[in-house]
Order: structure tokens, then sequence, then C-alpha cells
């Protein structure tokens, strides 16, 4: 499937060709991702499913990581699901009722497209120090990526994908990462701007329990709140209940009565 740069968060900002290629996956492909993928591994397991898209075009080598991030929702979406829709799953912390909702790409799961003059770039002040901020390729995120996969300093892939945010961190790692992660203050609320600008375009999907919520009005509902995030990480383990099969696919034998 072809999909053109013009429709990923970046817009194909600065990109120099049309479209990127992502297909599902096939059974046998599903069952050799499933073996191979790291347990309780976050930072592996990205790195992983990285390498699954590139797979399939390395072209995607030359995307940025929000972009890259959409990707990989989409190829296990459209893995699971024939008309770009979900069903996701919590239960109720209250009553403990399972809650499910099917969710579709082009409804629930819109993603905002990034301002061009976001995407040139900032000059932010952190920790005293300044500095210029990029929006991160591949290649520039493996820069940093690279580090913590082998050093697991930092293991949130949240914080790490922040700090690739920052340029320069092959000439001055260490003070962009204390910066970041000894932030205090005022420079909390950037990086959490930052995050917002950049990374956080989907929005967590809310669901609600029908028993506990009966009647009230929407301001008083408690909701349940899922991220794409760990959609993306889980995403196989519902595929029976995403992938249905009607009476049209299995004819059971008849018992002939005597
Ligand atoms: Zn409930």
């Amino acid at each position: 499937m072809n999909i053109p740069v013009t429709s990923l968060p970046s817009g194909g900002y600065g990109y120099d060709f049309p479209s990127v290629n992502v297909s599902p996956m096939t059974f046998q492909e599903i069952i050799k991702y499933l073996e191979g993928i790291p347990e309780d591994d976050n930072l592996a397991k990205y790195m992983y499913d990285m390498n699954m898209l590139i797979a399939g075009d390395p072209n995607i080598k030359n995307c940025y990581i929000m972009d890259i991030d959409f990707l990989l929702f989409y190829k296990k979406l459209i893995t699971v699901s024939s008309d770009l829709t979900y069903t996701i799953h919590s239960v109720c912390p209250e009553c403990g009722k399972k809650v499910s909702k099917t969710i579709s790409l082009d409804t629930d799961l819109k993603f905002e497209q990034i301002d061009r003059h976001v995407m040139e770039g900032a000059t932010i002040e952190l920790g005293g120090h300044m500095y210029e901020t990029i929006v991160p390729r591949y290649t520039d995120f493996m820069k940093v990526f690279q580090k913590y996969l082998v050093y697991r300093r930092v293991t949130d892939l949240g914080i790490i994908k922040t700090i690739a945010l920052i340029k320069d961190f092959d000439l001055q790692g260490n003070q962009i990462e204390s910066d970041v992660l000894g932030a205090k203050h005022e420079d909390i609320t950037l990086i959490l701007m930052l995050q917002e600008l950049y990374y956080n375009q989907l929005k967590p999907i809310k669901l609600y329990c029908p028993d506990c919520n009966a009647g009230k009005p929407v301001e008083e509902r408690r909701e349940m709140a899922i991220s794409v995030d760990s959609l993306i990480s889980d995403f196989f383990r519902e595929i029976s209940i995403n992938c249905p099969i009607d009476g049209s696919k299995v004819l059971f034998k008849q018992v002939r009565e005597m």
C-alpha cells in the first residue's frame, strides 16, 4: 500500500520521495514477528518494530520519527483490520466490568498534522544552556537511541525521543541528558510542550464504563484512557477479537439425527 507522504504527521516536509510503502502482515509474518519480539523490553521492542517497517520499504529510514510512529500503528492496523477499525478493551477500575470500544482510524485516531514553522525547529533554553531543536529523522534518532540501547542509562522511550529533539547530541550528549532529566519548574513545561508538539499528535482514547457512568453528564464521567503507544506495543494480543470470522467462513458439518 502506498501512503503519500503528504498524509503523514509531518506532511512530508522536506521529503524527496512522494510516498512510502506499508503492507499488511501475513499470518506467517505475524507468527515470525511474535516469535522474535523481545519480551519486557520497551527499547528493544521499538527497535524491532522499526526494523520490521524498514524491511518493507528502506526509504522509511529517511522518515521522521513521528511519521515512523504513525506508520507502525498503520501497519499493525491494516494487518488486523480490512476497514481500518480496531476494538480496544479495558477493565473498569471501579466495578471490574470489561468495557470495549471499536475505534476507527478516520474518526477516533486523527493525527494532527504539524505546522510547517514547527518543522523548522527552534531555539530553546534548558538548564541554563541554549539549544537548537531538530525534528529527528530515523538516522538522527538512531545516534541517540543506539547509545541508550547499549548503556540503558535511560529506559523510557518518551524521554529518549525528547532528548533526540535537541541538536548536537553527539557533541554534548551528557549535558543534554542531564538538562532534560534534571529539568525543574518552567523547564518541565518546556519539555512537555516539545513532546506535545512533536510526538503527541495522537490523543489517548477514552472509554467509559456504562454501569458506573449511567445517567451522568459528560463532565462527571470517569474515563479510562488508553494511550496509542500501549496500543501499538500490544497490538496482536487481541487479533481474534479484531478479525472475527462469521458463518460464511466456516460451515460445520451437520450431525445427522438418527
Ligand atoms: Zn464500572
